[in-house]
């Protein structure tokens, strides 16, 4: 019987068919934003069972649907608790997750859908944006295990007193990759509404190119810098457990974009950038004529930073005169009316002075690439490439790997497309320099 057992293997593989595997597969809003989708899905999930698959799928809310939910509590209370909001909108995911499970009994797949909780998703308890800290995955092995697709709504975890949390928006790309972190599944795939990951978003720049591949360090500037084709803590997660990540398209067929680990991309050719992300999702605000002593700084970001609140770049400039000086930063927009009041209310009286002005009209628009290491003048050509459009640099912030600027929220478009040609991302396009 041995050898016979053997033979078949051998034969399959020669005939290209993979090896029995684990995977984990995310579909996003739009992948399951109608019955025909979730239909669709899970016809995908049953060919995968059918070669011999084990297969867990996370499911988003549909597409819209958690913005929805979101708007209904607005309209009922302007200052909803973090709690309850987590019990809202977690029953988007909920609901995907259920009808995907009746969706593949149709095809005679077993399976059993849960919630976050119930498949042990263990989360801290800041609602809303919650951090996933263990996942029990005993049962969902014993299920696979028992022939039956796990199917789990994700964006949704439990904390130690049992409330409902949800992982911040974006959030099913995480449980995704943190359940395949778990299971040691052999790949997460994260089915979207594009075929992969691209130099910048392709609704925004017509000439943008999938990647066939891209290091997890340039993955994760992107995410932080505002490409929302994965969400940051999952390509954080994939990075820490080593997931084996890919992203790729719910309605065709194709490889995708792989998250690799940057030694395993070496030795290809490095280009200079890899992508472009932009954001408009920010506001800037400055305090004129403040006093340049020691200090200052701390007062000013202090009071704000006691309130949770974020704050994304910082200029402070050389004074003049040595004594004043004007202090801007960037918090994001949903926090700019509070921060304005802080600076307003308890900033300037401590300071004894200084002239606040506050602009929500921005973008952050930023080149990321590993590549940029190495060489100098990614800097000036992109200031060059910006004043022949004649867009007006606000605020610059650069790191190891990126360079980001403020700029009118107006031209963002423009300078993400002339970034884009400029640096040879274009389509058909060989990249320069
Ligand atoms: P899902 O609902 O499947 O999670 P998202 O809307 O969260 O999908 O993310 C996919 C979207 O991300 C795409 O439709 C695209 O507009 C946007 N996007 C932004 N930057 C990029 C990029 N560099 N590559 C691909 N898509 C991007
Ligand atoms: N439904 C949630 C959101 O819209 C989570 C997700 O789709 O990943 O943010
Ligand atoms: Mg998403």
């Amino acid at each position: 019987m041995a050898p016979a057992l053997f033979f078949i293997h051998a034969w399959e593989n020669h005939h290209g068919q993979a090896a029995m595997a684990l995977y984990v597969q995310k579909f996003g809003g739009t992948s399951v934003g109608s019955v025909e989708r979730i239909k669709a899905v899970a016809e995908k999930v049953k060919r995968f069972r059918d070669e011999g698959h084990q297969v867990v799928v996370v499911v988003s809310a549909m597409s819209g649907e958690t913005n929805r939910l979101i708007d209904l509590a607005s309209q009922i209370n302007d200052e909803p608790t973090p709690r309850e909001m987590d019990m809202l909108v977690s029953t988007g995911e909920q609901v995907t997750s259920s009808l995907l499970a009746m969706a593949l009994h149709k095809l005679d797949v077993a399976a059993t859908s849960y919630t976050g909780g119930q498949v042990g998703i263990q989360t801290d308890s800041a609602h809303t944006k919650a951090r996933i800290q263990r996942i029990e995955t005993d049962d969902i092995q014993e299920d696979l295990d028992d022939g039956q697709v796990v199917v789990v709504a994700g964006f949704q975890g439990v904390d130690d007193e049992g409330n409902i949390t949800t992982l911040g928006r974006g959030g099913s790309d995480t449980t995704g990759v943190a359940l395949a972190a778990a299971l040691k599944a052999d790949e997460c795939q994260i089915y979207t509404d594009v075929d992969g990951v691209y130099t910048t978003d392709p609704r925004v720049c017509s000439k943008a190119q999938r990647l066939s591949s891209i290091t997890v360090e340039e993955m994760l500037e992107l995410a932080s810098l505002g490409s929302k084709v994965l969400q940051i803590r999952a390509v954080e997660f994939a990075g820490k457990y080593n997931v084996p990540l890919r992203v790729l398209s719910s309605f065709e067929d194709g490889p995708g974009t792989l998250i690799v680990a940057e030694e395993e991309e070496a030795s290809m050719e490095e280009p200079l950038i890899s992508g472009i992300a932009f954001t408009s999702s920010e506001a800037k605000l400055t305090l004129l004529n403040t006093p340049d002593v020691p200090g200052v700084a701390s007062k000013i970001l202090g009071p704000i930073a006691d309130t949770n609140i974020e704050i994304d770049m910082i200029v402070q400039n050389v004074a003049p005169a040595g004594d004043y000086t004007d202090f801007t930063f960037t918090v994001a927009k949903s926090d700019f009316t509070q921060t304005r009041s802080i600076l307003q209310d308890q900033v300037i009286p401590a300071l004894g002075g200084g002239e606040l002005r506050g602009d929500e009209n921005i973008a952050k628009v930023s080149l990321v690439g590993v590549g940029m290491r190495s060489h100098a003048g990614v800097a000036s050509k992109m200031f060059r490439v910006l004043a022949d459009e004649n867009i007006n640099i606000r605020m610059v912030s650069t790191s190891e790997i990126k360079i980001s600027v403020v700029i009118d929220e107006k031209q963002m478009e423009l300078a993400v497309r002339a970034l884009h040609s400029a640096f040879g991302l274009d389509k058909d396009s060989i990249q320069g320099e």
